[in-house]
């Protein structure tokens, strides 16, 4: 059993301090915005303004879900851009219907089961992370063009004029920016294109300081003019190709090359999927599918956690029940999920009911258990002659960030879209001239069997992401998505809990403090948990945690009944988001 191999994030002293003192509903103020037309919830202001100003101009949530997104790969580059890939569910006001796109890397067609191996021991982690091999083929450009094209209204140009724009002028680096390229610093030294962009003298630029990404705006400007070919099939993949099988490093540095060609970037397809349908006490919800693995996990936890009248027992009764049904999704979730394409996992087993009803039999109340085995949902799914019975329950390396966005227009229609280049600055390369950085989410991949998420040649690693939409009585409740790695699946799960079950209001539900429950050794918790009255309670039971650090970066959407809509996004995490609607209720 291996815990994650990166090191916990550091946390901002001040945080803690402040968390320390207050309650969490003192917490800095979550930004709320309330009102009609269309609303937006992301981690970045620039972003939320590109997003209302698509809407203003008569762009639908689609349109404006791209703008968004290509803004926050200039101000949040090293969670997100088009040298990664993600998921986005999206719901059709008119036809009422959710479909998903799913964009995620794939492996180039030179990968085998033992590309992360040498002399049958596992490379080390973060030597693969920092060098050519861990990029998958990017398939950012491609899902967004599939979205416009499909279901937007808008072009290239227009939706990514105001990502342009912050690119070109240039925007003021706040104090998480910074932070985050000096905990990335040894990793971006590495790579001189990198450096001069994110470093001054060596050093990581400085909160307050503008910084323009001019190649990121030529990037965007050749994609607005050529399109999406541009990309897979011309100048933009050719550099993309030729940074992945010989990046430019520092003099001295060595790191290992990727094989990735022209051939697979033009063989790179989006996927247009059903999304994983489940029910939780009146709401339907609609979440991703395979290849990531979080619809699938939160349904099943919820399927079990279904089975108990959480709302008339103590809170740290119904927590410590979240806890233990997260751990068990987690066990099957390790065991048998992975590229559908690749592997026959038993999905419809593992969300059946019945299957939740005998899961929850394992749950002591009052007890937490250890380190759970995976289940047998294959009585449960119909088919019992489906071979696959991998016993593997091993924790994986799991990045620790990406981005979630949710857009809303005027029409209902909704956007919730998760999109990554896996761990902070991805692989730490850049691509010469177009100022991007390239995904490492190869890494995703287990590095040995027998587990089902080996690396194969064409296949998309496992994902946690999980942009999901609920509804109730066929009309929209709410979104809800997260970045962080694994968490993002208990941070979903955990919001819906709160919100559902414990009856917090949404911002509430988004800014109380973070459990992550991964059927590992300890609960991973945030700063200033341990300590209060909650985590006694829950030790009482048995829980115990792992070394603090902040988790997720959540985004909302809620549906009132009254036709207006509420964003919610983090008051604390990540920096703080930003919410805004097209016309405030206030
Ligand atoms: N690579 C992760 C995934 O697909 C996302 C990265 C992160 O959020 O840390 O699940």
């Amino acid at each position: 059993m291996t815990l994650p191999r990166r090191p916990a994030r550091t946390v901002l002293v001040s945080t803690i301090i402040l968390t320390l003192i207050l309650p969490p509903a003192a917490w800095a103020k979550t930004p709320v915005a309330t009102g009609s037309g269309g609303a937006v919830a992301t981690i970045s202001e620039p972003a939320s303004k590109a997003a209302l100003a698509i809407l203003n101009q008569g762009g639908n949530a689609v349109d404006a879900a791209v703008a968004a997104a290509a803004t926050l790969g200039v101000t949040d580059p090293f969670s997100c851009g088009i040298g990664g890939g993600g998921f986005m569910v999206i719901y059709l006001a008119k036809d009422k219907r959710v479909i998903t796109i799913d964009h995620r890397e794939t492996a180039p067609a030179s990968f085998t089961p033992t590309v992360f191996q040498q002399d049958g021991k596992e490379m080390d982690f973060d030597t693969v992370v920092a060098s050519g091999m861990s990029v998958g083929v990017p398939g950012t450009v491609r899902g967004w063009h599939e979205a416009l094209d499909r279901y937007g209204s808008m072009s290239f140009k227009q939706v990514l004029a105001p990502a342009i724009a912050v690119a070109s002028s240039g925007f003021t680096v706040n104090a998480n920016f910074s932070r985050l390229v000096e905990e990335s610093r040894a990793k971006f030294n590495m790579f001189p294109d990198t450096a001069a962009l994110y470093l001054r003298n060596g050093k990581a630029i400085q909160p307050g300081s503008t910084l323009r990404n001019p190649g990121m705006a030529k990037a965007y400007r050749e994609l607005a003019a050529g399109g999406v070919k541009v990309f897979y099939e011309g100048k933009i993949g050719r550099a993309v190709v030729d940074a992945v099988n010989q990046p430019r490093v520092a003099s001295g540095v060595h790191v290992r090359a990727g094989q990735m060609t022209m051939a697979d970037l033009a063989n790179y397809e989006a996927r247009l999927r059903q999304p994983v349908h489940s029910t939780y006490r009146g709401y339907d919800l609609y979440g991703m599918p395979l290849p990531s693995s979080g619809g699938i996990a939160i349904a099943e936890a919820l399927n079990i956690l279904e089975g108990y009248d959480l709302k008339a027992m103590p809170k740290d009764k119904a927590e410590h029940l979240y806890l233990e049904a997260s751990r068990l999704a987690f066990a099957d979730r390790n065991a048998y999920l992975a590229d559908p394409e690749y592997v026959e996992a038993p999905v419809a087993g593992l969300l059946s009911k019945d299957y939740a009803a005998r899961r929850r039999e394992l749950i002591n109340p009052d007890q937490a258990s250890v380190q759970a085995p995976a289940g047998d949902p294959y009585p449960f799914q119909n088919d019992p002659s489906v071979p696959l019975r991998p016993n593997a329950n091993k924790l994986l390396a799991e990045g620790a960030h990406t981005t979630h966005l949710t857009v809303s227009d005027k029409d209902g229609n909704i956007v919730a879209y998760t999109y990554t280049i896996e761990s902070w600055g991805g692989s730490g390369i850049v691509v010469p001239g177009y100022g991007f950085l390239l995904n490492n989410e190869m890494t995703d991949f287990d590095f040995s069997g027998p587990a089902p998420n080996v690396p194969e040649a064409g296949k998309r690693p496992r994902s946690s992401m999980s942009p999901t939409l609920a509804f109730k009585n066929g009309k929209p409740a709410f979104s809800i998505g997260s970045p962080g790695g694994a968490t993002i699946i208990t941070t979903v799960l955990q919001t819906i809990f709160n919100y559902v079950d414990l009856g917090m209001s949404m911002p509430d539900a988004l800014n109380a403090p973070r459990l992550s429950e991964r059927n590992g050794p300890a609960t991973d918790v945030e700063p200033g948990f341990a300590g209060t009255a909650q985590a006694v309670a829950l030790e009482k039971r048995g829980q115990h945690w792992n070394k603090p650090q902040e988790i997720g970066a959540a985004n909302a959407l809620v549906f009132n009944p009254d036709g207006t809509v509420t964003a919610v996004s983090e008051g604390h995490r990540h920096g703080a988001g930003s919410a805004l609607v097209q016309k405030s209720a206030h």
